[in-house]
């Protein structure tokens, strides 16, 4: 097989050789336990304490606000599970979007259990959650509002600043699951009115099993995990030294060269956009033509299955994703495809290719034409698409 071209950065991305070259020494040299006082200890806890400015520093939070997990999932379940607790007493009301990550959607089901009410909020049909609807939803009882920065699936950004704005004039707290949009797109968690955020390393090229949640000064917060003192006695265990440091690196180079990455991605994504509309009829783009993350592009294709193409498109060395979740076992097609108003034959037909800086124009040229190819091998095998050539040549 030629060259693995891989489309899947919105699942998983490759640890940056500067990334693991700054991890290394925290395995084998300095792995001593932060909590020590002597001085391989001391060397982990200084490490820890860089990566916590850097990344702090990129977001214009203090470094006390950041705390460490061990990923995103975890960083949305402390988030919504701690302050749901912690502000019980005032109401048990939490407003979030029919688009979330299922970390978040989850966690929201179980709370519902605990008896938790929850409003799931519509989106429209570029993926963008209706203002006027969370506005309503808002009740004298709600505590919390969790909406994310940018949906993983479609790509689409959401209106962060007007969705703090209004959280803050109600006196709610606003939680964002940004694993997607950390390092992407310009945080200020002041400028967005943002009291708790998401992030996980190895969407932008750090290692798996490590996140944060940024909490701001003042927002009551219980344990999710509890023992030792660890992250000021809010999150416990041993920390993770190695993946803190990467980190540290993979943020430091995300939001150090994100203007000039995302301007190459965004200009590689329009031309993939484009010429996919164009020359593969009955297709559509999910997400908002521009708004969106600057690496996403997500099709349905009419009268193909989703996972025949990716199995297909495999063969020819390209790793893309699908938005049904027959893999994982069940049927459903995307919940975020749903919601925004795709019938469930359309959203099985549905391919998502998320780009990284090392894309080149050229893999995308070898894509286009593989995706025209299989599409119409897959669709000459559809008696639905016969019937609807015969009945369109009847007319
Ligand atoms: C990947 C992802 C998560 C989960 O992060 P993990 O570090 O894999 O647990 C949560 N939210 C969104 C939007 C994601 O894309």
């Amino acid at each position: 097989m030629s060259k693995l071209i891989y489309l899947d950065n919105a699942a998983t991305t490759k640890t940056s050789k500067t990334v693991l070259d700054a991890m290394l020494p925290y395995f084998s040299e300095y792995y001593g336990n932060a909590s020590s006082i002597y001085s391989i200890g001391t060397k982990s806890k200084e490490a820890i304490n860089r990566s916590r400015e850097t990344i702090a520093g990129t977001l214009g939070a203090a470094a006390n606000e950041i705390y460490f997990t061990a990923g995103g999932s975890e960083a949305d379940n402390w988030a919504l599970k701690a302050t749901a607790e912690a502000y019980r007493s005032k109401g048990n009301h939490i407003i979030t979007s029919k688009i979330e990550h299922h970390a978040i959607l989850h966690t929201c089901e179980y709370l519902e259990k605990q008896s938790f009410e929850v409003t799931y909020v519509d989106v429209d049909e570029n993926g963008i959650i209706k203002l006027e609807e969370l506005k309503k939803a808002i009740r004298p009882e709600t505590i919390l509002i969790s909406v994310m920065f940018a949906n993983n699936e479609i790509g689409s950004i959401q209106p962060v600043k007007e969705i703090g704005e209004i959280a803050h004039e109600h006196g709610i707290l606003f939680h964002t699951d940004a694993v997607q949009a950390f390092g992407q797109v310009p945080i200020n968690v002041d400028e967005l009115h943002i009291d708790m955020l998401s992030s996980s390393a190895h969407k932008i090229n750090g290692p798996k099993g490590i996140g944060f949640l940024y909490i701001r000064k003042g927002v009551k917060i219980r344990s999710l995990i509890h023992g030792g003192a660890q992250e000021r006695k809010r999150r416990a265990g041993t920390e993770n030294v190695p993946g803190i440091v990467g980190y540290g690196k993979a943020a430091e180079e995300a939001v150090g060269t994100m203007q000039e990455r995302t301007a190459k991605e965004i200009e590689l994504r329009d031309y993939l956009i484009d010429r996919i509309l164009k020359e593969v009829p009955y297709t559509r783009l999910n997400g908002h033509r521009t708004n969106r993350l600057p690496n996403n592009a997500n099709f349905s294709f009419q009268f193909v299955e989703g996972e025949s193409m990716l199995i297909m498109l495999d063969m020819e060395g390209i790793c893309g994703s699908s938005g049904s979740a027959c893999t994982s076992g069940s049927l459903d097609p995307s919940h975020v495809l749903l919601a925004i108003g795709l019938p469930h034959e359309i959203a099985h037909g549905s391919l998502r290719l998320t780009l990284s800086a090392e894309t080149t124009k050229e893999d995308i040229d070898f894509t286009i034409e593989k995706i025209k190819e299989i599409v119409a091998r897959l669709r000459s095998m559809s008696p639905l698409y016969e019937d609807f050539v015969k009945k369109s040549q009847k007319k």
